[in-house]
């Protein structure tokens, strides 16, 4: 992947205390990324990184719009994106320490941190399973009835015979039981 220096943190150079960052994730961002599903975006991150002799902590901030079609009508509505996470990294550490989502270990020739891959995990954990068009951000939507009504009707020629719900069977021969 082509690693572009404005999301490169070199934290050698940097003076204990507090840092700021400013970060667009703009759609060129997520080019060798997976979009999963959406189209244009406009995210912003802030980022306030705390340094000292043995570690980085930045508290990352994120908030903006990401394009979604609705996974029932396939209308386009705008889905807006917010949260927040913090990551640690350990410096001077050695490669026998355990990492995990939050942590990393930095071992003592590194200087910079490439934040893209971090700033894409932290969009990933963000995105909703189910896109509808209620989620329009500030006005939620309709779905679409004429869109759904074509749907419907391309599905159920296209469906394969229904699975019966086991409950509903038994239901079925309890009828026929009686009879
Ligand atoms: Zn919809």
């Amino acid at each position: 992947m082509r690693v572009r220096s404005e999301y490169i943190v070199e934290f050698s150079g940097l003076k204990n205390g507090s840092h700021s960052y400013d970060w667009t994730l703009g759609d060129a961002f997520f080019d060798g990324f997976n979009r999963d599903g959406f189209q244009q975006s406009k995210l912003q991150v802030s980022c306030r990184m705390d340094k000292d002799e043995t570690m980085l902590v930045f508290h990352l901030s994120i908030d903006g719009v990401l394009d979604f079609d609705c996974d029932r009508c396939l209308t386009p509505f705008t889905f807006r994106l917010k949260g927040n996470k913090t990551l640690v990294f350990k410096l001077n550490g050695t490669a026998s320490e355990e990492e995990d989502e939050d942590l990393f270990v930095l071992d003592a020739s590194e200087y910079q941190i490439d934040m893209a891959p971090h700033l894409n995990d932290l969009v990933q954990i963000l995105l909703p399973m189910k896109r509808l068009c209620q989620m329009n951000e500030g006005k939620p939507l309709e779905c679409d009835p004429e869109m759904l009504a074509k749907l419907e009707a391309y599905s159920t020629s296209a469906e394969e015979p229904e699975h019966i719900d086991p409950r509903w069977e038994k239901l079925q021969q309890l009828k026929s039981d009686d009879n």
